[in-house]
């Protein structure tokens, strides 16, 4: 598997470390238990695609979201972690 990373173009998987799922949120400060438990402990396993969060260990040390059917390994987008989170802000915002 190849990651087209927008810093440095494609490069193999090997360069890469997989770091979890990109769309769990941090809940509030103040928010129950429960929420915490969910957010730390409860992931889904989903057969299809999918947004992961991914690093670039052995390259330019860019957080990732890849876009990636994991039943095939196809992947429709890669774009950078704080290019989404500015995206995701300016949505919340307007
Ligand atoms: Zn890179």
């Amino acid at each position: 598997m190849r990651l087209n990373c927008p810093c440095c173009g494609p490069r193999g998987v090997e360069e890469f470390t997989y770091r979890g799922d990109a769309t769990v949120r941090r809940p509030a400060p103040d928010a129950a238990a429960s929420d915490w438990v969910d957010y730390v402990y409860l992931r889904d396993n989903p057969a299809g695609w999918h947004r992961e969060l991914w690093y670039h260990a052995a390259g330019c040390h860019a957080w990732l979201v890849v876009t990636r059917d994991t039943r095939t390994h196809e992947i429709a987008d890669v774009a950078r972690a704080v290019d989404i989170a500015r995206q995701d802000r300016e949505n919340a915002g307007s």
